[in-house]
């Protein structure tokens, strides 16, 4: 496809979009480019009809970050393959469209896994970059960036450049929210594993302090999270993690990790999400998360033994689960509290949720450190992601709860990932990012982007652009 062949921006291409939480569609023309030269072709065609571009990977992110704006839209979908692998260093390099699915399809068998990874495997290299996304271990691991030893990016004058971790701009595309260039290409080092198994030890909690104290206990752990009760103020379940034994080398096989068959013998996996629209109420959902308690009473003792697949991307064996929300939609919040107030922060939000009957149904902890990236949303603390259900009916009351939790978390110092926000106002991101940190960004943009070729409804939203052509749908 060359510039002219692209010619205009034909109808036949325009797609709805939205974010994985169904409350964030735009509307783009699609492109999909399969080379740099093709890419190259798409950037100066938005040039030369003066529209924006908005950069998509596998819209996994929850929220707007990749809603288009009657823009451009590109996706990478085929240019997502591995460039290169060394399995004896576990370094490898792939196009920007290649998913986390396919890159440890790649290489599990070679005994490698991520360092960091998301609590899903089908975000795209880029996606994972632009986000900057954190795992299990972020204590340990840090943030996907740190383990980048280099990152391609095609700005919006055409031109490619490869950036590398003693660059200060490479810190900047890391989480950089697809607003800097579009990432072409990951360079990046795996983890040496010689099991594709974890050993998972769980414990019942029943205070936020129990929940600190354990990852205190267990900080020795490959991986360590709290599914907390939303219902209940702060009990839940805390689970630590381990690498399975080298004893168990079969482990590493594709087919150890991938489980097919039904659910409880019962339900077929691609339809379990209808099943799940049925509780997915607050009723269904008081009970689901009481049980959930109980079943971790019974196997608190012996470790559990899972695939490594099933322990990380637990969410990826009910395809499609975010629809036991549709026709309504699904609303995040992950904000991250500073240790020091961590506790406080989290009796007020639960007060909060529960006196308006609005308790979230999926309540996920996870303890964090800061890193390099210029629009860090990571910090020494405690992060608490919140899966509300919208509904017509609660949409206002919800959005007020919405507003009301972040100014408590804003005001205890805390900030917040932009790949679980549909919601925050220029204010309130802007305080969670820091007027020093969006300064700094801003100028990297006048820089390598001074027109705003790259946009999106989360940039609009937020205040880092001017966008008189976007209304909230
Ligand atoms: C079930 C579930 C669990 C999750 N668990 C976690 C978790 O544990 N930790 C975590 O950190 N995140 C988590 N996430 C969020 C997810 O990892 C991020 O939102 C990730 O960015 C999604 O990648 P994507 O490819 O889908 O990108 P999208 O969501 O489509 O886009 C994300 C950002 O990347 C930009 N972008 C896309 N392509 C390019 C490109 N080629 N060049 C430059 N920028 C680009 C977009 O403009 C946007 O700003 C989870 C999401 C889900 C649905």
């Amino acid at each position: 496809m060359d510039h002219a062949a692209a010619g205009h921006l034909d109808l036949a291409r325009i797609r709805r979009f939205d974010g994985f939480g169904g409350l964030s569609p735009g509307d783009g023309y699609l492109f999909e480019p399969t080379s740099l030269d093709e890419l190259r072709s798409v950037v100066l065609l938005a040039e030369e009809l003066n529209v924006p571009i908005t950069l998509r990977g596998s819209g996994r992110s929850y929220g707007d970050t990749s809603s288009p704006l009657e823009s451009v839209t590109i996706s990478l979908a085929r240019m997502n393959r591995v460039l290169t692998w060394d399995k004896e260093t576990g370094v490898i390099e792939a196009e920007g469209g290649a998913t986390l699915e396919a890159i440890w399809q790649y290489v599990l068998q070679d005994g490698w896994w991520f360092n960091v990874v998301s609590g899903t495997m089908k975000p795209t290299l880029a996606g994972a970059v632009s986000t900057n996304i954190h795992g299990k271990n972020n204590l340990t691991h840090g943030t996907f960036a740190e383990h980048v030893e280099m990152v391609e990016i095609m700005l919006a004058s055409g031109e490619v450049r490869q950036l590398v971790p003693s660059q200060p701009e490479f810190w900047a595309v890391h989480g950089g929210l697809g607003l800097l260039g579009i990432v072409t290409k990951v360079r990046f080092r795996l983890k040496k594993i010689t099991s594709g198994n974890v050993r998972v030890v769980q414990r019942r909690v029943h205070s936020w302090a129990d929940h600190f104290e354990l990852f205190e206990t267990f900080a020795d752990a490959d991986y360590s999270v709290s599914w907390v009760n939303g219902f209940t103020n702060g009990s839940g379940v805390f689970q630590a993690a381990w690498h399975g034994e080298s004893s168990e080398p079969e482990t590493l096989d594709l087919r150890h990790q991938i489980i097919e068959g039904k659910l409880a013998g019962l339900i077929h996996r691609d339809t379990a999400w209808k099943h799940l629209r049925r509780i997915t109420n607050r009723p269904g959902m008081k009970l689901a998360s009481a049980l959930k308690s109980n079943a971790a009473r019974i196997s608190e003792g012996a470790p559990k033994v899972m695939s490594l697949v099933q322990y990380n991307f637990p969410l990826d064996y009910l395809p499609n689960w975010q629809r036991a929300y549709v026709p309504n939609g699904l609303l995040q919040f992950q904000a991250i509290v500073p240790t020091a107030h961590a506790e406080n922060v989290f009796n007020e939000l639960t007060r909060r949720w529960q006196s308006d009957k609005l308790e979230p149904y999926l309540v996920v902890l996870k303890k964090h450190r800061p890193d390099e990236t210029w629009l860090r949303y990571l910090d020494h603390g405690y992060s608490l992601a919140l899966d509300f259900r919208q509904t017509p009916r609660n949409a206002g009351a919800l959005n007020n709860l919405y507003n009301e939790m972040a100014e408590v978390v804003l005001n205890a110092g805390g900030r917040f990932y932009f790949a679980k926000d549909g919601l925050l106002s220029p204010a309130q991101a802007q305080r969670s990012l820091g007027e020093a940190a969006i300064a700094r960004f801003t100028a990297l943009r006048d820089d390598w982007d001074p027109k705003r070729r790259f946009k999106t409804q989360l940039s609009c939203r937020i205040g880092l652009d001017e966008c008189v052509q976007y209304a909230r749908p």
